[in-house]
């Protein structure tokens, strides 16, 4: 496999990226407080692409409070529901309006196919934007007709009513295999619920955050609303989520840092939600029409963002009598595809980091040590960068490291099954419950499997179908609350009751 070429940045891009990149806060670009910096690489060469503010906790307070004031002052929780919504609705737009920017930010800085982050990851952030902004005006409550009157407080009549309320200053850390995209799922419901922000990206990926702020500043969000602090997770992410004068923590990101938000969060007893890690079931019945295009729909489920997804199809459970055919086909697609940088749009990129590029090479060899076969791939590509090749592994078994843990890379586990019963077991057998699919002509087969499976969202002849109207989470161990659709905006609100005497 050889790399493809690297293209020549677009201006905007090359006018953006070299400039020292600061925190925002309270609409106002200015360097950490320490004077620190960070590197930022271009995962396809190791490269330095930028250099941005290294936040601790001392910008996470002056972050919080600038949050606070916005909040308490009212310009953007008392500003009337559709003025808000025109706003979160301008953001999206104006994502639309940068989409070709975006989109090279992101595949620079995350190393992520130049085509994927212009089809996938910026339309379905202003998508984001432009469904929550259609929110505002719905967010409500309920009347009740109450019956304590009758013996509490005899012939005393009452108006009793609910109402959602934002909840406050919100705290929201995300991961760096989405990048703008996270940040949209974040910042679009809890901007839409008016509540104020502080955002954390990720160290390896924070540019196109950085961008966005400067986007929600044009798009009319007031100062304050919004404050982005880059820095580390041990570090600025840590006093984020303990932090006293925050009422919610928002996460995305490894199930380990999640238990750790949890008890950071414990000190106030802030809100907190998680979306964490998976190891995806996608289950293959012999009775699917076409092979090959199965093969094609499962190699896109592990390989998509070269399997740094949290729903990644990672563990592959095929029937007995295709399981040589759909590993077969599905290697053959592995082999064909095209590897290099991002920017050069070929099938797969770079992973994002030194570290992850080793902990992924560790998976493959854990799993190889363990007895595992690679049917394809194993190796490396090139010799700068963070490039693995797309492999499939068979042979394996439901004890392996690389069966029960999360790898988060391009990295799939062939194991076959004799019936439904053995293998909705061996499926639902995980710590995690994020995602799962099944590929089927039995209709009633689809069903009941996607009733047996725990997880939050089930996919059925297809993978990867995400959309804002669509609640996403997981169960067990994968995280609290859910993601997106309407369902989100009970989780950037309080409800408060109101009991009234007549
Ligand atoms: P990954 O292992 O995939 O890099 P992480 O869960 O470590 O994912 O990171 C997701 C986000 O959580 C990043 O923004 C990171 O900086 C942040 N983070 C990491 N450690 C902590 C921590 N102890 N407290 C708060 N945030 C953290």
């Amino acid at each position: 496999m050889s790399l493809a070429e690297v293209k020549e940045l677009k201006s905007p891009v090359k006018k953006w990226v070299p400039a020292k990149k600061q925190l925002f806060i309270n609409g106002k670009w200015v360097d950490a407080k320490s004077g620190k910096t960070f590197d930022v690489e271009n995962p396809a060469t190791g490269d330095i692409v930028a250099q941005v503010a290294e936040g601790d906790k001392a910008d996470i307070d002056e972050a919080v409070k600038a949050a606070r004031k916005a909040f308490e002052s009212g310009p953007w929780k008392d500003m009337s529901a559709s003025e808000r919504g025109k706003i979160v609705w301008k953001i999206g737009d104006l994502i639309l309006k940068y989409a070709d920017e975006l989109a090279e930010l992101e595949s620079l800085d995350n190393g992520k196919p130049l085509a994927v982050a212009g089809a996938a990851d910026v339309p379905l952030s202003a998508d984001l934007f432009h469904y929550m902004a259609g929110w505002t005006t719905k967010i409500k409550g309920d009347t009740f007709p109450i019956s304590t009157d009758h013996f509490y407080t005899p012939g005393q009549k009452y108006l009793t009513y609910t109402q959602r309320e934002p909840i406050g200053v919100v705290g929201q850390i995300i991961p760096w295999n989405f990048p703008l995209l996270m940040a949209a799922w974040k910042l679009g419901p809890v901007l839409a619920a008016g509540n104020t922000v502080v955002l954390k990206p990720a160290e390896q990926t924070p540019l196109s955050a950085l961008r966005l702020a400067e986007i929600i500043q044009e798009a009319g969000v007031p100062d304050g609303v919004l404050n982005v602090i880059t820095g580390f997770g041990e570090t600025a992410g840590a006093s984020l989520a303990a932090h006293d004068g925050v009422d919610k923590v928002a996460f995305t990101g490894s199930t380990e840092v999640g238990k750790m938000i949890v008890q950071a969060a414990a000190g106030n007893l802030k809100r907190v939600t998680l979306e964490l890690g998976g190891k995806s079931p996608n289950i293959v019945y012999a009775d699917v029409h076409d092979v090959e295009a199965t093969a094609a729909g499962c190699a896109s489920a592990i390989f998509f963002n070269h399997g740094q997804c949290c729903c990644a199809g990672s563990r592959l459970y095929i029937e007995k009598p295709i399981f040589n055919d759909v590993v077969k086909a599905i290697s053959e697609v592995a082999k064909k595809m095209k590897v290099g940088p991002g920017l050069a749009s070929p099938d797969m990129g770079p992973l994002v980091s030194q570290e992850q590029f080793e902990k992924v090479k560790g998976y493959i060899k854990s799993g190889q040590d363990d007895g595992a076969k690679c049917e394809v791939g194993g190796g490396t590509v090139g010799d700068k960068g963070y490039f693995v090749e797309p492999t499939v592994l068979t042979n394996t078994n439901d004890k392996m490291k690389v069966i029960t843990e999360e790898i988060f890379g391009p990295v799939v586990a062939a194991e076959p099954f004799d019936n439904a019963e053995e293998v909705m077991a061996r499926s639902n057998n995980s710590s995690y419950g994020l995602a799962a699919a099944v590929w089927t002509s039995d209709l009633k087969k689809a069903i009941n499997t996607a009733d047996a499976f725990r997880a939050g969202t089930v996919w059925v002849n297809t993978y990867n179908i995400f959309d804002a109207a669509l609640p996403f989470g997981g169960y067990k161990q994968s995280g609290w609350g859910r993601e997106m659709g309407s369902e989100i905006l009970d989780a950037y609100t309080e409800t408060k009751s109101v009991v009234i005497a007549k």
